[in-house]
Formats: structure tokens, sequence, C-alpha cells
């Protein structure tokens, strides 16, 4: 329990008896408490009103069957979560996962992250998220529709424009939000287009949603290094992952004038020291879905493909790196690794991608450290702009949505700066982050009584 005020201590171990086999959710809670000792020593009635024990406890969890049928008529069954965290700033918001490590653990921690995430947007939402242990690699069409349409005939009961909104996340994409939204409909005999965000243009989504976690990282990362006296521009960066938030990522840092020599899946991955081709990695990865060795295999012998058992991204010398994959992708190892090669700054894409050893080496070689509940917040962001341009029946331009996203980065960016300065720890950003999410929640919750 090093790092937690002797008085949260008590909370952290009752939080753990509570949520046995939950490592990552500890892990979650243990980061967000090591911030809170300076808060309680400032504000001592977040003790007194249990504040943060009940901010540590979801409002529900939700646990349910998903039997569908596959391609050979054979029944499967996979298990189905939504955890409603809190609901103190607005209705819950949070992506759905499907991958066949989701756990309800897994959940609970993306659902508490979401919670501080979302308030530190400043838009009226709160935090969930939910997910299958469901595995999508190599279903059909049909199967993915099947088993979306099977999770939603149960899920629907807890959703609503007002009441709960996922989105998408790990495994969930376009393709499969729409399954879900049409299911949802069918069952609701309502065109209830606030239910959902990450929906297509064609039916009431947002441009810019797509892009906005990538771009809203990238953002975040050029307003910490401009702080340095510095930007993108000629920089080597290395982008893990090669999915949703690291496509955009790449493009956003491509644009800025960074150089993208690197990127992954969970099978391994490619250096390409003459910059990522965005274009080939977009053919391999949304059209096809290939593994990303096809994209060595296409881009020709100056590209390597360096298979996960085989080295890691994070030996890859750069001077930016952006985690966009998975939690714990990036441990004490590849830290030290990043530290060596001369890295100057990191940002979360993905939720709680470095464990807390790599955290402590970033911050201990004065590494510009962005925390993924601030640095990946554009994606939730953008959602809200989606609600807003559903409850208006209204649909804003590219141009117009990206601003209001980049605007609302700065905004993330220089909250967390000037909370940590206020609380006494100059660039620590995960501190500033941490605070500054809590106390927006907890203001709430002490205004709405005992909830
Ligand atoms: P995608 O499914 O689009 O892509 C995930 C990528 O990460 C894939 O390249 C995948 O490789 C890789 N990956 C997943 N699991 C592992 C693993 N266990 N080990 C190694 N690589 C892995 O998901 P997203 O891009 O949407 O999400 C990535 C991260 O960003 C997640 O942490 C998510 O929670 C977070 N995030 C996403 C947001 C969004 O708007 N989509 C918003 C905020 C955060 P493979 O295909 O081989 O599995």
């Amino acid at each position: 329990m090093t790092g937690i005020d002797e008085k949260l201590q008590p909370i952290f171990a009752e939080v753990v008896r509570r949520n046995a086999g939950e490592p990552e959710f500890h892990q979650a809670v243990h980061e967000v408490l090591e911030s809170l000792g300076r808060v309680v020593a400032k504000h001592p009635h977040y003790l007194d009103l249990a504040l943060i024990e009940r901010i540590c406890e979801p409002e529900r969890q939700i646990i349910f069957r998903i039997p569908w049928v596959d391609d050979h008529g054979k029944v499967q069954i996979n298990r189905g979560f939504r955890v409603q965290f809190n609901s103190a700033l607005g209705p819950y918001k949070g992506g759905m996962r499907f991958h066949p490590s989701v756990n309800v653990g897994i959940i609970k921690f993306l659902g508490f992250e979401q919670t501080f995430k979302n308030a530190l947007t400043g838009m009226p939402i709160g935090g969930g998220k939910g997910g299958s242990d469901f595995d999508p690699k190599g279903r059909s069409d049909g199967e993915i529709m099947r088993f979306c349409q099977s999770l939603m005939t149960e899920l629907h009961r807890h959703l609503g424009d007002q009441t709960d909104v996922p989105a998408g996340d790990i495994g969930v994409g376009g393709r499969e939000i729409g399954y879900m939204f049409g299911q949802y409909k069918r069952l609701n005999n309502r065109f209830e287009a606030g239910v959902f965000t990450g929906k297509a243009l064609a039916y009431g989504g947002s441009r810019a949603r797509t892009e906005a976690t990538g771009y809203g990282n990238t953002y975040f990362v050029q307003a910490m290094l401009q702080k340095r006296g510095t930007d993108f521009d000629g920089k080597t960066v290395t982008v893990s992952g090669s999915g949703n938030v690291a496509i955009y990522t790449i493009e956003k840092v491509q644009s800025f004038g960074g150089k993208v020599i690197a990127c992954s899946d969970s099978s391994g991955y490619v250096v390409d020291d003459a910059g990522i081709d965005l274009d080939l990695l977009k053919e391999v990865k949304n059209v096809r879905r290939e593994r990303i060795s096809e994209y060595a295999r296409r881009r020709g012998s100056q590209v390597h493909f360096i298979p996960s058992d085989k080295g890691s991204i994070w030996d890859v010398p750069c001077q930016v790196a952006m985690p966009s994959a998975t939690q714990n992708e990036l441990s004490g190892k590849g830290a030290r690794a990043l530290v060596a090669n001369g890295v100057i700054a990191v940002g979360e894409g993905a939720n709680m991608p470095s464990t807390p050893e790599a955290v402590r080496i970033f911050q201990e070689a004065g590494v510009l450290f962005a925390p993924g509940k601030a640095a990946n917040a554009g994606g939730v962001a953008t959602s809200a702009l989606e609600m807003q341009q559903n409850a208006s029946r209204d649909s804003w331009s590219f141009e117009k949505t990206e601003e209001r996203l980049a605007t609302i980065m700065r905004n993330i960016h220089d909250t967390c700066h000037e909370t940590a300065e206020e609380y006494g720890a100059p660039g620590d950003y995960v501190l500033g982050a941490n605070i500054a999410g809590f106390v927006r929640v907890a203001e709430a919750m002490r205004m709405l009584g005992v909830i």
C-alpha cells in the first residue's frame, strides 16, 4: 500500500476485500487514492461524508447470459456485463468491450476510470462501462450480428438516452454499434439516437467521433510539449496497437509533422523507418481485418515484423511513445528501455496501459507523462457532442466538431496542469487528473445528499 495516505489505507483495504480477485480494479483505485491524500488534508469533509468509499462502489452491476448460434448451428454462450458506476454528473456513459479477457474486474476498472475521465471533460456525463468475453476474431459478419442482437435483447432494458449511453471500445467499432443500436431500436420501437454514440453518420453519428480518441491524445501531448517549448514536428514516435485509437493517433501525429516509425497488434510489431504508410495500415486493419505482419509483407523488405515473443515495441528508440492498445501493456522493463533511449513524452491513448512501476520510472526520469483518463478523454467528449447533436437534431461539420474537440483537450490539459500546481506537485499530470476529476464528482455527490 505504498503511496496511499494513512487515512485512506482502510478504504483501499476494504475495496480489496470486497472485490477479491479483481487486480485491475485494485490497481485503478490504488492509483487514484495515491493522489487523494492531499485532497483530504485540505477538505476533510470528504472523509466525513464517506465520499471516497461511495465513489469506489459502483451504483449498479449487471451480469447476464448471451446465448447465440454460430455458423455451424452450434449454440454458444458468452457472458455480458454493464457496470453503471456513477451518475452524479449525468447518464452513465462509457464503451462496450468485446475481448476474451473481459471479466467483471476489468469492466469495473474501466468504469471507475471512466467516471473521472468524463468529469474531466466538463460535460454532463456519468461513468459506466460494459462488454463481453466474446472473441470477435475470425467470426463471420452473421455471427457478429447474431451475437450483438442477443446481447442487446437483455441489455436494452437497462439503457436509455437519459439513463445509460454505451459506445465502442476494444473489439467494438461501427459495425457492432450498428447491430446493437438496430436491435435496441427494434425492441423499444423508438428511434432514440442518443442512446448510443459512435454511430455511423448515416443514422445519427457525429463527424470526427471515429478520429476523436487518437486525435485528442495527440492534442493533449502537443499541449504538454508546448509547455516545454517544443512540439511534434520532426520527432520520432511509436504508437502501440493498430485499432481505432492507434490509427487516428498516427494520422494526427503525422499531420503535426511527427514521424511514426512503429505500431503493433497482439501478434507483434512492425518497424518502418520511412514512416508508417497510413493508407496501407488502414487497408490491412480496417478493410481486410488482417494481422500486422501483413503490413510488413505488403510494404516490402525495408519493414520488419517482430513477433511479440521476440521483442517489444518499447525497445524501438523514439522521442514520444503513445501506448494505444490495452491495459498494462507497458511494464517497468518497457519504461526503462524508453527512458534509456531518450523518450521525452508519453501519452496514454489506451486505458491504464502503463503499469504503476512504468509510471514511476517516467516520472522519476522527468518524462512528460499524460495519464489515459485525461489524454484519451477526447473520445467520450466527442460522444457527448454526438449526444448534443442528436438532442437538437443537428449535424455539425467535421471542422466544427474537431475544433470543439481541440478546445476540450486544451482545457483538460490546462485543468490537470493547474490542479497539480495548486496541490503542490507541478508537472504531475497524474495527480492533476485524479484530483480534478475526483473533486468534480465528489462535489456533485455532496450536493445530491447521501446517494
Ligand atoms: P480496437 O479493438 O480498435 O484496437 C485494439 C488494438 O489493441 C488492436 O490492435 C489489438 O490487437 C490491440 N490489443 C488488444 N488487446 C491486446 C492485448 N491483450 N495485447 C496486445 N495488443 C492488444 O480498440 P480501440 O483502439 O478502440 O481501444 C484501444 C484502447 O483505447 C483500449 O484500452 C480502450 O479502452 C482505449 N480507449 C478507446 C476509446 C475509443 O474511443 N475507442 C476511448 C478511450 C479509450 P489485436 O487485433 O491483435 O487484438
